[in-house]
């Protein structure tokens, strides 16, 4: 086998082994090399000057092998930052080291490694939190988020409406023109209902065909008057082989009360008021305040 210089130079700095082996051997040499240099310059073989000068070349080659030790295992310091930091707060922090050797190899695929672990992660939450046919959030991220605006209504004292809505027989959509058409439907909902909404407000799909709005800083007002942008749209939507008209949709609107109210209690409440708003007719909304507020605005 041929070996040249720069093979044995790549070998050497891929070898974790070998480095730490020419560490201690120089280190532990230090002391013998200085006495052998000052043997041949020819200084005084007494045993005092003798006895300083390895007491004197063993701690520099200590204090030589600890320096080494330590720039050697530098990058195992900052890849233990790195994973302690991805641990405690989810931070991911990138190291690189640009090393062959063995800790190398493990800062550089651990850093990667913390990367594609946080990726997957974050895709596996949103695949876990999103419904995949409308793109809207599904019920588990909307009990996560909107508990979130419940209390910072709470907190900021400002309003918070909800609206829970119902596609109106759609079950004969299915029916009659088939899961596609229905699917397409769904789809052409939480379409219209992203075109609809504010960049705060929050929507899911809580059902099979019904659907959840969450919106902070609105009154029973503005909430009704966008359940009802929202009703018209979604009127005048075309679907495939559907005429014109034939998807609407049953709101209940609900103005709850941050202060006495969880977001439960609010979607029990707009749910009432949405199987109202289906027994007076369908393609309707029906509103409500809660009954603190409305106390509160009859006494003001
Ligand atoms: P109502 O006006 O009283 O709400 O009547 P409806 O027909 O809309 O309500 P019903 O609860 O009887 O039917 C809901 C249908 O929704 C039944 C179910 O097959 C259908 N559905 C649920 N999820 C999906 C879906 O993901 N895709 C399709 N195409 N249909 C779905
Ligand atoms: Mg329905
Ligand atoms: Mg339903």
């Amino acid at each position: 086998m041929n070996l040249s210089l720069s093979d044995i130079r790549e070998k050497f700095s891929a070898s974790l082994t070998f480095k730490i082996f020419a560490i201690c051997f120089l280190s532990t040499h230090v002391p013998l090399l200085a006495l052998v240099a000052y043997l041949v310059t020819g200084f005084r073989s007494e045993a005092l000057p003798v006895l300083l000068l390895v007491l004197a070349a063993t701690l520099v080659g200590t204090i030589l092998c600890l320096a080494s030790v330590w720039r050697l295992i530098k990058p195992l310091h900052q890849v233990a930052n790195v994973v302690e930091a991805y641990r405690s707060t989810g931070a991911v922090q990138a190291v690189h080291s640009s090393r062959k050797d063995e800790i190398g190899v493990v800062t550089n695929g651990i850093s990667v490694l913390i990367g594609e672990l946080d990726a997957t992660l974050s895709q596996l939450r949103r695949q876990a939190t999103t419904d995949v046919l409308t793109g809207l959030g599904n019920r588990r991220w909307l009990k996560e988020i909107a508990s979130l605006e419940v209390n910072r209504a709470q907190r900021e004292r400002t309003p918070l409406s909800v609206v829970v809505f119902d596609l109106d027989h759609f079950k004969q959509i299915n029916d009659q023109f088939g899961h596609d058409v229905g699917d397409q439907v769904l789809m052409m909902t939480g379409a219209t209902i992203q075109h609809c909404l504010r960049p705060y407000d929050i929507a899911a799909r809580i059902g099979g065909e019904e659907f959840c709005l969450v919106l902070p800083r609105t009154d029973v007002d503005a909430a009704t008057a966008i359940a009802d942008r929202l009703r018209t749209q979604l009127e005048s939507k075309m679907v495939g082989p559907l005429p014109k008209g034939r998807v609407t949709a049953s709101f209940g609107v609900y103005h709850g009360d941050p202060n006495s109210e969880t977001l439960k209690t609010m979607l029990t409440e707009a749910d009432r008021k949405l199987y109202a708003a289906k027994n007076a007719g369908r393609n309707r909304v029906h509103a409500e305040v809660a009954p603190s507020i409305r106390d509160r605005r009859i006494r003001a």
